[in-house]
């Protein structure tokens, strides 16, 4: 891990900082980059922009290891009140969340109940599939666990999978059985040697290795994949791939970040693949920020150049 990638992680952990850095203006305003605003409507219109261009969206309301067990049940109010306003708006639009949003560091039972009622919501009004965004690896096996047991009682749900990690072949195996619904990433956290690939190069080459076998248990309509990523070399391997075996192109799904590689985003929906967009919104982003300028430290200049204009 580079050493400007390893700073940046650490900063996105620091507690004196989470405090400090949002309410400076120029990091403000650099953070529109990533985020069309931070309420829901800010996201709703550009769901709507999005749409009009046959791409659907992914909402995120920022947020993360909450510390009140109480925020949890606001959390889920706002998530439940969304639902209702994608329903109202007739958008292709999903959530995903992390479950430390919810209380997971608090209580693991309220944390269940709260998403089961997103879940349930969600499937009643939208008919589609709430995610959950996975964490750093002290939460990789609960957030499994949690999984595997909403799915037994609910189908719409989905899972987040990093491929950074050296256990994620055996998960890949194990959520394949039980029909998941996943969505491949590199991963964004800081990870010890011991347990995730250090070099991109060894990262990217086990991404494809797992998009593979996700691709061929999605041929056979065992699971729903999703490829979280906007690596040009891994996006023109699996379309290279899919051709070769016949998968259906309208079944091959990319999904990006709000403000990363617009174009790209634009040529693959124009071109037939699902090109989902995830988008952002909230108060709370400065830890998700800081991960986002780790994955391109180059972001950085951007931000000083805010901080002179
Ligand atoms: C839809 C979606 C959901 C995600 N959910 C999770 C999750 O739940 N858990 C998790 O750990 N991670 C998640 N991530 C983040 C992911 O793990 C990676 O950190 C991130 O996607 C960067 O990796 P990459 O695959 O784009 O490849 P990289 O090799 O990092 O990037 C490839 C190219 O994309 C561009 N790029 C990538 N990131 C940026 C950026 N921040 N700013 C500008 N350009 C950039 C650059 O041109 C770069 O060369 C998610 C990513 C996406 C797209």
């Amino acid at each position: 891990m580079s050493f400007s990638r390893t700073v940046l992680l650490w900063m996105s952990e620091n507690k004196r900082m989470r405090e400090k850095v949002p309410s400076w203006k120029f990091v403000k305003k650099a953070v529109k980059k990533f985020m069309p605003g931070e309420k829901p409507d800010d996201a709703l219109t550009a769901a709507t922009r999005f749409d009009l261009l046959g791409i659907p969206t992914v909402f995120t309301h920022l947020g993360e290891n909450i510390t009140n067990i109480k925020e949890g049940c606001e959390v889920c109010e706002n998530y439940l009140v969304l639902v209702e306003n994608i329903a109202e708006k007739k958008l292709n639009i999903e959530i995903s969340l992390k479950l430390t949003q919810l209380g997971f560091d608090l209580s693991e039972e309220e944390t269940y109940d709260r998403f089961k009622q997103i879940a349930y919501k969600a499937k009643e009004k939208l008919g589609n599939v709430v995610w959950i965004d996975m964490e750093g690896s002290a939460y990789t096996q609960k957030t499994i666990e949690f999984y595997k047991k909403i799915k037994s009682e609910i189908d719409n749900v989905g899972l987040c999978l990093q491929a950074y990690l050296f256990r994620t072949e055996k998960d890949v195996k194990e959520l394949i059985e039980i029909g998941a619904n996943i969505r491949l990433v590199k991963g964004a956290y800081k990870e010890s040697p011991e347990i995730a690939f250090a070099k991109k190069k060894d990262v990217d080459e086990n991404y494809i290795k797992l998009a593979k076998v996700l691709l061929d248990a999605a041929g056979e309509d065992k699971i729903r994949v999703a490829f979280g990523t906007h690596d040009e070399n891994i996006i023109y391997s699996l379309i290279k791939w899919s051709k070769q075996n016949n998968f259906r192109k309208d079944k091959l799904e990319f999904q990006m970040l709000y403000g990363i590689k617009k174009e790209k985003q634009k040529d693959l929906a124009g071109r037939g693949y699902i090109m989902r967009v995830l988008i952002s919104y909230g108060k709370f982003w400065y830890p998700w920020y800081m991960r986002r300028l780790a994955e391109r430290p180059a972001n950085v200049w951007f931000v000083l150049k805010n901080m002179f204009s």
